[in-house]
């Protein structure tokens, strides 16, 4: 009998046949002990991105890269996680993961730093004074037994993702559904929860630009999340201007806990809300959605969801009244309406970029952050302004390019004669 060989995989797959999961599990495990070349994981990668993976395929990939380093596993019980596929501004994670948590739900969350235009849930936290995400997984362990939730930095989940994500990257091989499905998922299955909730987010602050490809990326990620094990949700969701008022990192935790009291913007309060719900919905608390969100907004306004912030907070060592610490900057650049009209557009990206140059976000992984930086949109779309009206606050540190970042937020906020409608947060539920 022949060997399999890796030639012969990629030959496979240059000619559209579709391989099975043997083939993708050597393929992968000898790219991470380093027996197959970079060269020749990237011929596969190009294969499979010009011919596509089907069901079978996107599962046994998404399979090994989870097999790739440790695995979790949890005790029965209402153990779920949420991921959002990344935007401008997005806070929902701090406000949905203590909502859900007073609902019953247990979620011991392994987030990621945030890379590029969009913000990551883990420099968020660290904002925050005194408080620790790099705990042990045992640490992650208690203090979700305890508390319900606890969000911890992912050190070992999926490691030969990360090398694949990496080639993809530098080989024009990254959008692609199926990888972006295997890539996203493998490390929620490694993460262990059985129950999964996607905020699959379309627009110029997100990964996906069109709606139509958003669905695609939540069809499959339901579908393969499903092949694996798991019980799915997805909703498609908005990044057409940033999600709520404030974009950086201490502005972000101010916000949410606006939220958390029942103030603060409505898309965020709505979107969390909904994501809240989803999560106690799936893990089975709630026998209906509707019962879910009618739980959810409970807990908000009676406070119960601030309390178990503040409880997720301390247990990882958030000093006493480290809301009144956060980081904040000397300086606040005021931005004027050069015109009187409407809202009629925030470029979700260039806000995220404007983040980023002001030293709020990475450009590459060993970037340092500053906190206390970002910007305030302080109208959005569809809101109405007269000449001279503050549109948006820059939140720049001393060593800031203000000039530039200035421009940038001022070019990212449009303003024309007739409003446009606003756009709706939630586009699709499945
Ligand atoms: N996010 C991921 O984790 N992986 C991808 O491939 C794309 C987005």
């Amino acid at each position: 009998m022949k060997t399999v060989d890796i030639y012969d995989i990629i030959k496979k797959k240059r000619d559209g046949i579709t391989l099975s999961a043997d083939e993708w599990a050597y393929a992968i495990t000898g790219y991470q002990a380093g027996y197959i070349a970079d060269y020749q994981m990237a011929s596969l990668l190009m294969a499979g991105f010009i011919h596509g993976l089907d069901e079978n395929e996107t599962a046994a990939l998404t399979a090994t890269l989870a097999d790739s380093g440790e695995r979790l596993s949890w005790p029965e019980g209402p153990y779920v996680d949420k991921h959002s596929t990344g935007g401008v501004g997005d806070k929902i994670t701090l406000i949905a993961i203590p909502l859900a948590a007073a609902a019953g739900c247990k979620i011991p969350k392994l987030s990621g730093k945030g890379l590029g235009h969009t913000g990551g849930t883990i420099d968020k936290l660290n904002s925050i004074p005194g408080l620790s995400t790099k705990i042990s997984i045992e640490e992650l362990r208690r203090i979700t037994d305890k508390t319900g939730c606890a969000i911890a930095e992912a050190v070992d989940i999926a490691p030969a993702d990360k090398r694949l994500y990496a080639l993809r990257d530098a080989t024009a091989t990254v959008d692609s559904i199926p990888y972006i499905t295997a890539s996203i998922l493998s490390k929620k299955i490694a993460a262990g929860t059985p129950n999964l909730v996607f905020d699959v987010k379309y627009g110029s602050g997100a990964f996906m630009g069109e709606i139509e490809d958003a669905t695609k990326l939540a069809v499959s990620l339901v579908k393969t999340g499903a092949n694996s094990g798991r019980r799915c949700r997805a909703v498609i969701t908005s990044m057409q201007q940033p999600l709520g008022n404030n974009c950086g990192n201490a502005l972000e935790v101010k916000e949410a806990l606006q939220v958390l009291r029942g103030e603060g913007p409505n898309d965020v309060r709505e979107l969390s809300l909904v994501i809240a719900a989803e999560m106690v919905y799936i893990s089975g608390i709630c026998a209906s959605l509707e019962e879910a969100e009618i739980l959810c907004n409970q807990i908000l306004y009676s406070g119960k969801g601030y309390e178990k912030f503040d409880e997720m907070i301390r247990a990882q060592g958030g000093v006493p009244g480290y809301e009144k610490k956060l980081p904040i900057t000397k300086g606040i650049i005021p931005i004027l309406a050069n015109v009187a009209g409407h809202i009629t557009g925030i470029d979700a990206y260039a806000v995220g970029r404007a983040v980023v140059t002001l030293g709020g976000g990475r450009l590459k992984k060993e970037d340092e952050i500053d906190y206390a930086v970002g910007v305030v949109l302080k109208r959005k779309i569809g809101d109405e302004v007269t000449k001279g009206d503050l549109i948006a606050e820059v939140h720049a540190g001393t060593k800031a390019d203000k000039e530039n970042v200035t421009r940038i937020v001022k070019n990212a906020i449009e303003i024309g004669e007739e409003p446009t409608g606003i756009p709706d947060i939630i586009a699709v539920r499945m």
